[in-house]
Parts: C-alpha cells; sequence; structure tokens
C-alpha cells in the first residue's frame, strides 16, 4: 500500500468546503528594488490572511525539476505526477476545448509543406495564418470523418498546429512520433512502440495517407506532422480518491480540461477574477471543494511583465474579501509553479503555499511573499501533499491505524 491507497481508505464525506485557489506562477524572484512582485505588490487582504494562516513552500514535482501547468495541477490535485503522466496530445486537446473522453487517442499536429519528392521543405508550412489553417482543417475533416470505425476529430489551433482525436474502442498509446523532425527528409509513420498499439498505429498512418491525399492540390499546407500521440489517462476522480464533489472555476480551456479529467464539474464563470469569486458564491452551495484558477500571474510572467504581474496580483488581493465572506472551512493559496518576470518563463522555484483552517498552529508570518514563507511552519513540501493536508484540516480524514 502506498500513501495515495492509504489516504482514499481514510477520507471521507463531510458537510466541510475547501477552496484551492492557484494564482498560476505567481512565485517569482527579486527583480525591481530586490522585489519580487509578490513582495512589490500592495497585498493588505493576503497579508492579514497570511498573518492568521499557517505558511510554507511547495515543490511541484521534485526539486530542480521545471514543470509545465499540466503535472504541476496533477500534483496540485493531490496524484503522483509522475506515475499520472499526461500526454502532450492530450494537453494540447484540452488547450483548444475539446471534450474528451476515456476512448481518445489524441495528438498534436503541424501543417507541413513537402515538394513533388515528397520532401519535407517546412515542417511549419510557413507559419500559415489561424484562418487558413482552419480551411485546411474543415477540408479534412470533410474528407477524413471515420478510419475503420474509428471516428476522427480535426480541430484548428493557432498559425500551423491542430490537433486530431481518435475516438473509438481500444485504441493504444505507445506510439511513435510520426515526424522525422528535419526538413530534406521524408513525412515519417507512426510506429508501434509496444505490440499493443499496433492496431492504432495502422489508424494513425492511415489518417496521414488520407490527409496527404485531401491536401495533396494545398499549398504550402499539403502535409502532416503528428507528435505527442497519448491516450486519455483515465485517472481515477477526485471523489473516488478523496470522497469530494469538487467544482472547478477557470477561465483558460486547458485548466478546465484538467479539471475535469480529474473529474471536477466545470461551471461557468466570467473573464475576470472577481468574476470568478462570483462563480464561487453562485456554485458554493452545491460544491465541498473548489478550485479557483487565476491564469494572468502567468502569463504576465511569462511575457517578463513585471509591473502587470504586480497590478494582477493586486487585483487578485481586492477579491480575498469576496473569499473570506464565504467562510469556507479551508483555504489554501499558493501557485502551480513560479514563473518569475526575471526568466520570462516557468521556473524550478518553489511555490509560496497558505494554508488557513481553525485547526493551524499559526506561524510568525506577516506577509503573503516567497522570502517571508521560508519561515513559515509548513517548511518545504511536495505539492502532492497540500490535498491530504486541506483535507486533514477540514476534518475529511479518519485516523490511520489503532
Ligand atoms: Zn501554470
Amino acid at each position: 500500500m502506498n500513501i495515495q491507497d492509504i489516504i482514499k481508505e481514510l477520507s471521507i464525506s463531510t458537510e466541510s468546503k475547501i477552496v484551492l485557489l492557484v494564482a498560476d506562477g505567481v512565485g517569482d524572484l527579486p527583480s525591481k528594488e530586490g522585489k519580487t512582485t509578490l513582495e512589490y505588490a500592495n497585498t493588505p487582504n493576503l497579508d492579514e490572511l497570511a498573518a492568521r494562516s499557517v505558511c510554507g513552500l511547495t515543490d511541484p514535482i521534485s526539486r530542480g525539476i521545471t514543470p509545465g501547468s499540466g503535472p504541476a495541477h496533477v500534483s496540485l490535485f493531490g496524484y503522483d505526477p509522475i506515475k499520472c503522466q499526461i500526454g502532450r496530445g492530450v494537453l494540447e486537446a484540452l488547450g483548444i476545448d475539446i471534450e474528451l473522453t476515456k476512448d481518445d487517442l489524441a495528438c498534436r499536429g503541424n501543417f507541413a509543406t513537402i515538394d513533388n519528392n515528397g520532401l519535407i521543405t517546412d515542417r511549419r508550412a510557413g507559419r500559415i495564418s489561424t484562418e487558413t489553417n482552419q480551411k485546411m482543417c474543415s477540408l479534412l475533416q470533410e474528407s477524413i470523418n471515420e478510419i475503420d470505425g474509428v471516428k476522427v476529430i480535426i480541430k484548428p489551433g493557432k498559425e500551423h498546429r491542430f490537433v486530431v482525436v481518435f475516438r473509438g474502442k481500444e485504441l493504444e498509446d505507445g506510439i511513435s512520433d510520426a515526424d522525422p523532425q528535419l526538413t530534406g527528409k521524408k513525412i515519417k509513420y507512426a510506429e508501434a512502440l509496444r505490440p499493443e498499439s499496433k492496431e492504432s498505429v495502422r489508424i494513425v498512418n492511415q489518417f496521414i495517407d488520407k490527409a496527404l491525399e485531401a491536401l495533396k492540390e494545398q499549398h504550402p499546407a499539403n502535409a502532416v506532422l503528428l507528435r505527442g500521440i497519448a491516450k486519455h489517462p483515465g485517472l481515477p476522480s477526485m471523489n473516488e480518491l478523496f470522497k469530494l464533489k469538487p467544482a472547478a472555476i477557470a477561465t483558460y480551456p486547458m485548466y478546465r480540461g484538467l479539471a475535469k479529467l480529474v473529474g471536477m464539474d466545470v461551471v461557468d464563470t466570467g473573464e475576470t477574477i472577481a468574476d470568478e469569486f462570483v462563480a464561487l458564491k453562485d456554485n458554493y452551495q452545491q460544491y465541498d471543494f473548489f478550485y479557483v484558477h487565476i491564469k494572468k500571474t502567468d502569463s504576465y510572467g511569462e511575457d517578463g511583465n513585471y509591473d502587470a504581474k504586480v497590478k494582477i496580483i493586486e487585483e487578485l488581493d481586492g477579491c480575498i474579501p469576496q473569499l473570506l465572506e464565504l467562510n469556507p472551512d479551508v483555504i489554501a493559496i499558493t501557485g502551480d509553479h513560479s514563473t518569475p518576470a526575471a526568466l520570462s518563463a516557468h521556473s524550478w522555484h518553489p511555490n509560496p503555499f497558505l494554508l488557513y483552517s481553525r485547526y493551524i498552529r499559526v506561524d510568525e508570518v506577516k506577509h503573503f511573499s516567497e522570502n517571508e514563507f521560508v519561515r513559515g511552519g509548513l517548511g518545504r513540501f511536495p505539492a502532492m501533499e497540500a490535498i491530504p493536508l486541506m483535507l486533514a484540516n477540514a476534518l475529511k480524514l479518519n485516523k490511520y491505524g489503532a
């Protein structure tokens, strides 16, 4: 038995309510005046809450590992991010709002250009416009609806990128990329990496042939390359594992999709942070666990826009009273990973983590920031332990052993 089996056995359903607020990529590095964005921002409400909470730092996967938002969220939702890997094709499909089922095999696609000899001259078809991409995807969808009883769903992304979903019983992953990664080479067919995936490979390769046929009069998008071919992960739901009735409030498709993968209901929300808190209030009676996702802290971090990240942190701070008004039994506020504006990218730095409940040992922390939280009572721990901590503080975990 591992710790997850134990938590599954100990968890109980109760009336108490938990809110997990994730400010994506909120962790930062000192920059302006030697301060991080959290230190620079004026956050009276977060500071007040930190002063009566217990705080710490989390590692999303393991020390030194910079995660994507996918595995970082898997971890925050209480799943082992090493065992529960979500393939790139699946994440890409979630990112453009495709509703996936457990029977799906999803791939990331590129439109590419090949010459008369079938050699690739451009792996991105000259970065065709998203509009042209949409036309090419409709053209493909019209000619390829089904292959040997497997439904084929083709949806455009941005520029040259698209997603193909194969939907049918008994599809298997363990399939190589169908992409030689280089120009001057012939297009590559997918290969089975496991004996069980041979039949699925046959379907994928038929798709490639049919796509080449359908696109042969087109230019520059006259070929397709497929990567990240992955099966729906079929994770057990948070209800099965933790007896929770969870709801997700998120404005970006990928996060709504990730929430669905772990069995959360995704509720309607407007675009702003204030709207998300209104959605929380509107749905507060129906659920006992709420995942609220704030995207822009990460977006501005990725843009290297320190000032905008400060502003969005202040905007979030202004909404904290809306959260406190509901008086949840447990509040956790954290990031999924850090996205320092100075790096314009995700990073390996640990996330600030705040935990509020009636049953905590309040620590000395007075401000919501990375450096203050180093002194927090929770210390530094794997993000995967956040759910058990929240469950315990909501009195949703029974005793282990006699
Ligand atoms: Zn993220």
